[in-house]
């Protein structure tokens, strides 16, 4: 039964001609499916209707051919032929009972034009982004125009699909923004200058929208009221809250953020709290009677509901929580909130975007799969026989086997060496800001408590002769893996005698640290990059040494490596990149620039090597052949992402008595 607390979240919201039949929102985002995939766009879209959320919104979708973001995956509305494939989406979503919204986009400057080699429009002269060494070309009164008339085109046909809320998008430094920026519209005519000018566009684009679809469409504004740029730029004490003062009741909803650039709003765990874009968007609601919504990585019931009742939103606007878990809303509406996956914050959903490739998620590793495996968060096919299973290992791959079996209806026992549950996660989340990855293992510990075939052996270290004599009908090893000693990693192919350097795995068991450190990042995700945070904090005297030219590459696809960079700088860390480390003795670190071989040196007491992880596969390798079902999984099979350690597991366990087809793909008919 629904706590009544929670009974606010379930009333329903009117939006301009349209009424949403509750407060769960879930804000455009990407699922890198886009015009390409659209049935597996439709599919996930439908997932998370039924799961819940009253209102479910499309990713970005273009409105002309000069807004293109090839390679990346985004919906096209640019002429007829589209409007079949996106009505997918909204069947999915009316099927139950939910409002569908779409964001209609241009990307002005920040469209790189690739596939369709159209010439990048913006409204003054300015450097193409994400296409050097481009510089888009300055709009004229005929090009400003044209594109409102591409906004009602698709406006009309977003209608004919069956959409109920068309945005009019001004956010995250795309087309309508870059004409509100000081910093980006130089104009002297009436679209620049004074900021009733910058706004003039905007303007015109909610009245034309409206007379286009408003009969039945709602007409939804993003805006985001601050562009993180100072008062150069616009900000949610200065001029954006003068444009929403402007224009307050001309929209049928706001959906307000805090962007400049994709990452500010977005922010991961590591750097920005559940709720973190209220001091800037909390402004919005006194100035509107209109609804507004907005994100902040909700994932407490409790916050959601305060939220609503001191007024900062009248939605709960959500992208990655309704990714981590689809059916957020409806285990809220039964009773269920500690059955809710929390989303953990960690991006790894924004590196699928930023990589070109469909929507994966660490929590939710059906997120993707909906259509072209026919995967249902919620729901799995049950094991024909009833079998046993063990499993050996309880990190996330180990854990997800676990539940994964157990919710199939086998019954499952779950070994680790360890006291504590959740293998990595339980050392990594002791890193700064990296806390909430505790909830991967929670919520499976949660599950499986609640499996009536599931048991958890602590503290059982598993021996080859252990396993077979257990005499479980699978056996699954998910025994991890450890840091590599041998200075092998990314940029470096060659084998180091580093004797006394430490891994990531001595530091987790307590290793002692000197006062001058050397941490080598040469795997390139965060593992480097948040020891050096961390000592640094500590009050050691940090140097960063990279084979590459920054630290933390793979951060830059979840949005962070800004952030992380920022952050250590600040802590006066010491970067060096283009290094390598070759031996290190006598206090000193001996480096060799990466190009040139030039070599140099630098204080050192303790080498720390990031360069890369091995499989802990003896196990599995000592049993292989002697038992008829044995398998492994996540990082004991290929050391990699938390996110590839559930999925690997999960996919096991789903597919297990089963085959295992490619996943479906969306081939286009021959004409
Ligand atoms: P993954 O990310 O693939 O889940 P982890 O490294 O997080 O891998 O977890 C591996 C787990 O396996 C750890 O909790 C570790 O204690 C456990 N483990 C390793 N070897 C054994 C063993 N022989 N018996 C039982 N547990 C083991
Ligand atoms: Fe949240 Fe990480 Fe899943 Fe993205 S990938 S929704 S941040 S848990």
């Amino acid at each position: 039964m629904m706590d009544p607390a929670h009974a606010i979240l379930f009333e329903p919201v009117r939006i301009g001609p349209v009424t949403a039949p509750n407060r769960f929102y879930q804000t455009p985002h990407a699922t890198g499916f886009g015009w390409q995939r659209p049935q597996s766009g439709a599919a996930l879209r439908g997932v998370k209707a039924e799961g819940g959320w009253g209102v479910v919104c499309t990713e970005y979708c273009s409105i002309h051919p000069s807004s293109d973001d090839s390679p990346y995956a985004f919906l096209t509305l640019w002429g007829d032929e589209d409007i079949a494939p996106l009505a997918l989406t909204a069947d999915a979503i009316h099927a139950h009972g939910s409002l569908a919204g779409i964001e209609l986009w241009h990307g002005g400057a920040h469209a790189a034009n690739r596939l369709t080699r159209v010439p990048t429009i913006a409204p003054s002269q300015q450097q193409a982004l994400y296409h050097l060494p481009t510089t888009a070309r300055e709009m004229d009164k005929s090009d400003i125009s044209a594109f409102r008339g591409w906004q009602r085109a698709a406006a009309r046909r977003a209608k004919a699909a069956g959409f109920d809320i068309v945005y009019v998008y001004a956010g995250h430094d795309y087309l309508p923004f870059q004409f509100l920026s000081p910093l980006t519209n130089r104009r002297s005519d009436e679209y620049g200058g004074a900021l009733e000018n910058r706004v003039r566009l905007l303007r015109e684009m909610i009245e034309e929208t409206r007379d286009a679809v408003g009969d039945t469409c709602a007409v939804a504004v993003r805006l985001a009221v601050d562009e993180l740029q100072g008062p150069r730029g616009i900000t949610s004490a200065g001029e954006g809250r003068e444009i929403v003062e402007m224009l307050a009741e001309l929209p049928d909803l706001w959906d307000v953020n805090v962007a400049g650039a994709l990452g500010n709003d977005s922010k991961s765990a590591r750097f920005a709290p559940e709720g973190f874009q209220e001091a800037q968007v909390g402004f919005v609601k006194a100035l509107t009677t209109k609804p507004v919504v907005s994100v902040g990585r909700f994932t407490s019931p409790e916050t959601m509901v305060s939220q609503i009742r001191r007024g900062v939103q009248d939605f709960i606007g959500a992208a990655r929580p309704s990714i981590a878990d689809p059916f957020l809303p409806a285990k809220l509406r039964e009773g269920r909130a500690d059955e809710i996956r929390e989303c953990i914050g960690c991006n790894i959903c924004r590196a699928a975007n930023n990589e070109g490739v469909p929507l994966r998620c660490t929590q939710n590793p059906t997120m993707g799969e909906e259509w072209r495996r026919g995967w249902h968060p919620e729901r799995i096919a049950p094991y024909p026989r009833r079998e046993t299973a063990l499993v050996v290992g309880a990190g996330p791959a180990g854990l997800e086997a676990a539940l994964t079996l157990a919710r199939r209806g086998l019954a499952v026992s779950l070994a680790d060496a360890s006291r504590d549950l959740g293998g990595r996660i339980t050392r990594e989340m002791t890193l700064p800001g990296l806390s909430t990855w505790g909830r991967v293992r929670d919520w499976r510990v949660t599950m499986l408590a609640k499996q009536p075939g599931a048991q958890i052996f602590r503290q059982s270290e598993m021996t080859a002769a252990d396993i077979a004599e257990f005499g479980a009908d699978h056996v699954v090893i998910a025994t991890g893996s450890r840091w590599r000693r041998d200075g092998l990693g990314l940029g470096n192919h060659t084998p180091r005698d580093l004797p006394g350097a430490l891994t990531p795995d001595d530091l987790f068991a307590g290793a002692p640290v000197g006062a001058e450190v050397v941490i080598l990042d040469d795997e390139q995700y965060f593992m480097a990059g948040s020891w050096a945070e961390k000592l640094a904090v500590e009050g050691h005297k940090v140097s960063l040494v990279t084979p590459w030219a920054t630290p933390a590459t793979f951060a830059a696809a979840t949005n962070e490596q800004d952030f992380v960079l920022e952050r250590l700088l600040r802590l006066g860390v010491r970067l060096l990149p283009f290094t390598h480390v070759t031996h290190h003795r006598d206090g000193a670190a001996h480096l060799a620039c990466a190009h040139t071989g030039r070599a140099s040196q630098i204080a050192c007491d303790t080498l720390v090597l990031c360069t890369g992880r091995l499989a802990q596969d003896d196990l599995f390798h000592a049993l292989k052949g002697s038992l008829p079902n044995l398998a492994r999984v996540g990082d004991c099979l290929q050391p990699s992402s938390i996110a590839d350690a559930v999925y690997s597991a999960h996919r096991f366990a789903r597919l297990l008595g089963q085959d295992d087809p490619p996943p479906r793909r969306e081939v286009p008919p021959l004409r």
